[in-house]
């Protein structure tokens, strides 16, 4: 059996090309130097994955920033703004990556998205009217060389024509189509050096195809390919899709003259019915994504066989491989010092995941597969109980009933109840939660976790910054406070620590962009809260001040959309058991005096599914529901709040506002308020804080234009819905910008209240 692989992590075992390239940024390293730390990595990447017999070993799967962005460049889409800037190669492209201000000029970066359903994000294309776009790089070629000297043939991978064209922005008059034949020309062009090199096999990455496509989509793609095909000369060209199945294109696809077509069999869920509806043609291969790419967890063996073995009987040509790149899991399990054994037991990162391709490969098709010692392994990793496992928290899921994700008193009731109670006046002032992480926060929190300093001095540390924060706020005039969150590095990974039922990992870092990696934890067993988690930082911030301090909280969905999920049971399941321990929490908040809280969404809309006519069925259904069980318990007069990180959610509104919360906030401000209409036309009726500031830059925003985004907000919302706050936490900003930018704002407040 055949393996192969789609890509595999590129910033290496201890992170060393973010740190090479960050040098490089700060002018320490030069161009040669950081060229040689990626040299170095490619190599190691593809000696390894050759050591483990991988029949497809890919190249160009690397990249100093991102891959859409190399692509752009290879194809002479870069806009002119950073050309123009004059500076090298390397530091144009970085200028487009990162935004650039020097000598040179000023340019602000390409802008940045999540690509498709992952945290990995690229850099969005820009396409000109004056944009020609042609072969004019050479990186693939050259990849190709670099491992053919080390005796690798490899398989270069590219983002496809139809995925690049699908995912680029147009700011001229010209539209899609209109870019369309100078693509295929230039992948053309491209396998014509692939064919004078002598590459047996390139593969073009379409993971656009998984999306809802409409009719004049899939002509242009079959336009595109039916011109580049015609020209493939002797290369083998693969089709590889991931995140998905294909199933607005199959037909057309499987009647292109492409020489291998890589399907998901994980996230694809009607790719087998695909197969089975519409046959696979005798003369391609398949590409059969079998193991989990995304996901840490080891690959259940019985099952990937028998699913293989299913396979064959629509093709006797299958090569495995990974659902995905390998660019989503962390890169090996060696790093990890302290996992304990009959935890790590089920783990596979990327390296890992090397091994069981090889394992895979090798058992199947040999008689007496059952028998051998690797499959044994695995079927007993499998077989085994899971440690963790908790009864109680499993009966409390499975006795949920309709009541439990209902408060007792409607919304519009409840709001007159707590206007009363809260005495707030109208258009309320507030923040987020978080305020800046100065150095002294950060550093007790690092003394703390290295047993420099007791939990005793810890928590006296950290009453001494609530203390500066509630005073600041006291000073500056807000109506409802918060405690500023210095006992928390990460939203999430907070609360992972104090549920059972996570582990944490040291070095497993997964990029997230550029030079950005991030340390997902784990949900290994049944999530259960064994104590109160916040109760005593909000309960000493309340004492402090007359006004109401929020309380704190993140919210199930976003928990476990920022965590490595288990396989073993659904995600409704795992958003319930947090939801539990998070209403666990609400109670108790609310029983120590809390009256108000916000439990934070932030990354609610990020794992909604690709396809539209899944957004209820496997999300929506469950997703608004683990939020509503947070705080379906509380009294009428408890105000509880929620907070999105963006505001692009026009077409969910009706969801959002159906999760119930009492106030939401979310960031607008770079957004321009569009959502405002979309909340308008729906009739919102939870009371809204759109963000009246970018906290993301240091930039002081002034009374003024503060102002004028809250006039302009008040033509579309009523003045007894609208709350005033930035658009998201304080923590990455200084003390000094802080102070002066929410002096504005209650300033601005002021005078919007005096106007109505
Ligand atoms: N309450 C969190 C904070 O202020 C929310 C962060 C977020 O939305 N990303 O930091
Ligand atoms: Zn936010």
């Amino acid at each position: 059996m055949n393996s192969s692989l789609i890509g595999f992590p590129r910033v290496g075992k201890g992170r060393e090309l973010k740190f090479a390239s960050e040098k490089y940024f700060r002018k320490e390293i030069s161009v040669e130097e950081l060229e040689k730390v990626a040299k170095g990595l490619k190599i190691m990447h593809w000696n390894l994955q050759q050591a483990a017999g991988i029949s497809h070993i890919p190249s160009n799967d690397f990249s100093y920033y991102d891959n859409l962005l190399d692509l752009t460049v290879l194809l002479n889409a870069l806009p002119n703004s950073y050309r123009q800037l004059g500076l090298n190669e390397r530091d144009t492209y970085f200028a487009a990556a990162r935004g650039y201000q020097g000598e040179a000029g000023d340019v602000k970066a390409l802008a940045m998205k999540k690509w498709f359903n992952t945290n990995y994000h690229y850099l969005v294309p820009e396409l000109f009217d004056d944009t020609e776009i042609k072969l004019v790089g050479d990186k693939p070629f050259a990849e190709y060389e670099e491992a053919k000297e080390i005796g690798v043939l490899t398989k270069p991978v590219l983002i496809g024509g139809f995925t690049f064209l699908k995912l680029a922005k147009y700011k001229g008059s010209k539209t899609i189509n209109d870019f369309a034949d100078q693509v295929a020309n230039a992948y053309i062009a491209i396998l014509n050096r692939f064919n004078e090199q002598g590459v047996a096999w390139v593969q073009f990455d379409e993971p656009s195809l998984v999306t809802d496509l409409s009719e004049e989509d899939v002509a242009l793609f079959t336009a595109i390919y039916e011109k580049v095909l015609a020209h493939k000369g002797n290369v083998k060209v693969l089709l590889q899709t991931y995140f998905g199945d294909i199933r607005d294109s199959y037909e057309e696809v499987i009647g292109l003259d492409f020489d291998g077509i890589g399907l998901d069999f994980i996230e694809g869920k009607q790719t087998v019915e695909l197969l089975e509806r519409h046959g696979f043609p005798a003369d391609k291969t398949l590409f059969a994504g079998v193991l989990n790419g995304k996901n840490i967890w080891k690959s259940d063996y019985k099952k990937v066989i028998d699913l293989v073995n299913g396979l064959e009987k629509y093709s006797n040509d299958i090569v495995i491989s990974t659902s995905c790149s390998l660019l989503h899991v962390p890169y090996t399990l060696e790093s990890e010092t302290s996992l304990p054994a009959d935890v790590s037991r089920y783990f596979a990162f990327a390296k890992e995941k090397l091994q069981e391709i090889k394992e895979l490969t090798e058992l199947i098709g040999t008689s007496g597969y059952e028998e051998q010692e690797a499959y044994l392994a695995n079927l007993q990793v499998f077989s085994a109980d899971r440690v963790y496992e908790d009864k109680h928290v499993q009966a409390s899921v499975a006795s949920l009933t309709e009541r439990d994700f209902v408060r007792n008193v409607p919304r519009k009731k409840r709001r007159a109840i707590q206007k009363e109670k809260l005495q707030l006046g109208l258009l309320p002032t507030t923040t987020i939660g978080s305020f800046p992480q100065t150095r002294e926060v950060k550093q007790n929190r690092s003394k703390y976790r290295k047993g420099d300093i007791g939990r005793a001095e810890y928590d006296e540390n950290i009453k001494g910054f609530i203390k500066e924060c509630i005073d600041l706020q006291e000073e500056l005039g807000l109506d409802v406070l918060v405690h500023g969150e210095s006992e928390r590095n990460d939203m999430v990974e907070f609360f992972g620590e104090n549920l059972a039922g996570y582990v944490f990992t040291e070095k497993a870092w997964v990029q997230s962009y550029g030079t950005r990696c991030v340390k997902p934890p784990i949900i290994f067993g049944d999530i259960r809260r064994e104590n109160p988690i916040t109760v005593f930082y909000s309960e000493y911030a309340q004492s402090l001040s007359d006004k109401p301090v929020k309380g704190m909280l993140t919210g199930p969905v976003t928990i476990l959309n920022w965590s490595f999920p288990r396989e073993d049971i659904s995600l409704r399941e795992m958003a319930f058991q947090i939801g539990l321990a998070i209403r666990e929490e609400v109670q108790d908040l609310e029983a120590a005096g809390i009256k108000i809280i916000q439990i934070d969404e932030a990354a609610l809309k990020e794992k909604l599914p690709i396809r539209r006519e899944e957004w209820a069925s496997e999300y929506l259904d469950w997703a608004i529901p683990a939020f509503r069980l947070c705080h379906s318990g509380v009294r009428p007069e408890t105000q509880v709040h929620t907070h999105m990180c963006y505001s692009e959610f026009e077409e969910i509104v009706q969801d959002i506002d159906n999760m119930d919360a009492d106030v939401i906030s979310f960031e607008a401000s770079r957004s321009k308020l569009t959502i405002i209409d979309a909340l308008k036309a729906n009739k919102f009726e939870t009371e809204v804080g759109p963000g009246v500031y970018d906290i993301h830059s240091p930039r002081v925003p002034s009374v003024e234009e503060m102002v004028a985004v809250l006039k302009n907000a008040l033509t579309k919302i009523d003045e007894e819905n609208l709350w005033i706050n930035p658009d998201c936490g304080l923590k990455t900003r200084g003390i000094k910008e802080t102070r002066e930018s929410l002096a504005n704002l209650v300033a601005a407040a002021k005078i919007i209240k005096d106007a109505v």
